[in-house]
């Protein structure tokens, strides 16, 4: 990628998988130092390892306020600021009609989809602030943007960081960060292919106009240029990466 990020600290949530391991690798191929923070120990180590351009792994729970204050510490303690802060760390939850959605797996939905953006954010925007101003992407989805049948959870926090993005954007603009998000189609990552069958990825993949599910490069990208300089004037909206599905 044309794109560099030396001498800028970053930190990626839910970085050990998927979409975000995707965007912890671009960014560490582009210049900047980056924390992956992950639920799991081994698993968050071995992603750090195997990217390596100096990648760190801070174990972390988004659902927890400390914790992810700790996190902020470690990056700041680590690389001596933090300019960068990806939201990505994210869950489905189970699929289930409204009127007999389990109570818990909805609070465990909001917790971490929404809880631990705004926690991110709470603690890393002073730290961003400090560091003289910086970017921050939060991953929303395009069930932020419609809706679907049986996740009524994870639709309500995809919708509600497309609020939560444009709030705190609106609140720092003045303070030197901008912050976005990103809204991908259905991406190819453990969180889809080992919760949908061959049968079920299909007719996925059809509602798109692309007619495939998108890789998580293609995410990475996207989320990589708005945390560019390239993205300037590019702050409090909300981005579709999505092979065209909202399209339609
Ligand atoms: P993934 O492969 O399951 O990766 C998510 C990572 O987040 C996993 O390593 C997971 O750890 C970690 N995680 C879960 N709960 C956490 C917590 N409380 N604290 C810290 N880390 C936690 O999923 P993905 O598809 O890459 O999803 C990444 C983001 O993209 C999510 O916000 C998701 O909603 C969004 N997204 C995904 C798609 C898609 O089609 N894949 C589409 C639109 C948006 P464990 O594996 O140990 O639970």
């Amino acid at each position: 990628m044309d794109i560099r990020f030396d001498g800028k600290c970053a930190i990626v949530t839910g970085a050990a998988s998927g979409i975000g391991l995707a965007i912890a690798r671009q960014l560490a191929a582009s210049g900047a130092r980056v924390v992956l923070a992950d639920l799991d120990s081994s698993k968050t180590e071995a992603a750090a390892q195997d990217i390596g351009h100096g990648a760190r792994a801070f174990v972390v729970d988004v659902t927890k306020a400390d914790q992810v204050a700790a996190l902020v510490a470690f990056a700041q303690a680590e690389c001596g600021a933090l300019h960068l802060m990806v939201n990505n760390a994210g869950i489905g939850g189970p699929i289930a009609p409204l009127g007999a959605y389990d109570i818990a797996d909805w609070l465990k939905v909001i917790d971490v989809n929404l809880n631990g953006v705004f926690y991110g954010m709470r603690y890393a925007i002073p730290a961003i602030k400090a560091a003289g101003g910086g970017t921050i992407v939060n991953i929303a989805s395009i069930l932020g943007q419609v809706g679907f049948a049986g996740a009524a959870a994870y639709t309500a926090t995809k919708h509600a960081i497309v609020g939560l993005t444009k709030a705190a954007a609106l609140d720092h603009a003045t303070d030197g960060i901008r912050i976005n998000a990103v809204a991908p189609g259905f991406i190819h990552t453990p969180m889809v292919d080992q919760g949908l069958d061959a049968a079920a990825q299909a007719g996925i993949a059809a509602k798109h106009a692309l007619a495939r599910m998108g890789e998580p490069a293609e995410v990475a990208a996207l989320v990589c240029f708005l945390l560019s300089e390239r993205a300037s004037f590019m702050t409090g909206s909300c981005h579709l990466v999505d092979g065209g599905y909202c399209a339609q």
